[in-house]
C-alpha cells in the first residue's frame, strides 16, 4: 500500500517542516543564509536575503572574517522579520568526493549548534548548496533532512524547523526524501 507523502513530521518535540516559498519573507528565530566563505554578499538566496535585511547585515558581515565551508556564524536579521541570519556555507558539488556530503551535513549540524548556542528555537534552511553550488537535488534533500532530524533527535533545544523550498522541484524532492526517512524511522518520525 502507499504511504501518503507528508510535508511534517514531529521529531520527539520538534515539528520539521516543508513548505514551498521565500525564506526572507519567514517569522522565525532565525533564518539560515547559503552564503559563500567571503560572507560578502552573492547571488540567489544570499542575495535576496542581503536585498531584504537591508545595508546594516553586509556591514555586520563584513567583520567576521569569512566563514568555513561547513561552518555558521550568526548575525542580526535587521530589516527581516527573524531575529537572527545563520550564515553558513555548503561545498561546490564535486561528483565522488567523499568530502563533499560530510560538508554539506555540517553545513547544517553547524547552523542547528549556532542556534542551540543562542537559545534560536525556530529556524527556516533553505536547499544550501543545490542552486549555484550544483548539488543534485536528489543527493542532497536525504541528506539536508537526515541531518537535521539525527542532530535534533538528540535535544529537546527546538520547537520547529522549516525547509523553504523555492520551487516545485526542489520541494518534490525533499518531500520524496522526508518520505523515505519516514517510513525507515517509524518508530521515532510521525507524519503530523
Ligand atoms: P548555493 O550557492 O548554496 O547553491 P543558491 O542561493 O544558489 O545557493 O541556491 C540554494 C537554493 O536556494 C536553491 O534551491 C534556490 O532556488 C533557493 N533560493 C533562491 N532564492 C530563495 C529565496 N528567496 N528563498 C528560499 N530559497 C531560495
Amino acid at each position: 500500500m502507499m504511504t501518503p507523502m507528508s510535508h511534517r513530521v514531529q521529531v520527539k518535540n520538534t515539528i520539521v517542516e516543508l513548505l514551498e516559498g521565500d525564506i526572507t519573507k519567514q517569522d522565525v528565530g532565525a533564518i539560515v543564509n547559503a552564503a559563500n566563505s567571503s560572507l560578502l554578499g552573492g547571488g540567489g538566496v544570499d542575495g535576496a536575503i542581503h536585498r531584504a535585511a537591508g545595508p546594516e547585515l553586509l556591514a555586520e558581515t563584513k567583520t567576521l572574517g569569512g566563514c568555513q565551508t561547513g561552518d555558521a556564524k550568526l548575525t542580526g536579521g535587521y530589516k527581516l522579520k527573524a531575529q537572527y541570519v545563520i550564515h553558513t556555507v555548503g561545498p561546490i558539488y564535486q561528483a565522488h568526493d567523499p568530502l563533499v556530503p560530510k560538508q554539506l551535513a555540517s553545513a547544517y549540524r553547524r547552523s542547528l549548534e549556532v542556534a542551540e548556542a543562542n537559545g534560536i528555537r525556530t529556524i527556516a534552511f533553505p536547499s544550501i548548496s543545490t542552486g549555484a553550488y550544483g548539488y543534485p537535488l536528489k543527493e542532497a534533500a536525504p541528506i539536508a533532512l537526515k541531518t537535521v532530524i539525527d542532530t535534533i533527535r538528540e535535544r529537546d533545544s527546538f520547537d520547529r524547523i522549516r525547509f523553504v523550498l523555492f520551487d516545485p522541484q526542489t520541494v518534490e524532492a525533499y518531500t520524496r526524501a522526508l518520505d523515505q526517512l519516514t517510513q525507515l524511522h517509524s518508530d521515532s518520525l510521525k507524519p503530523i
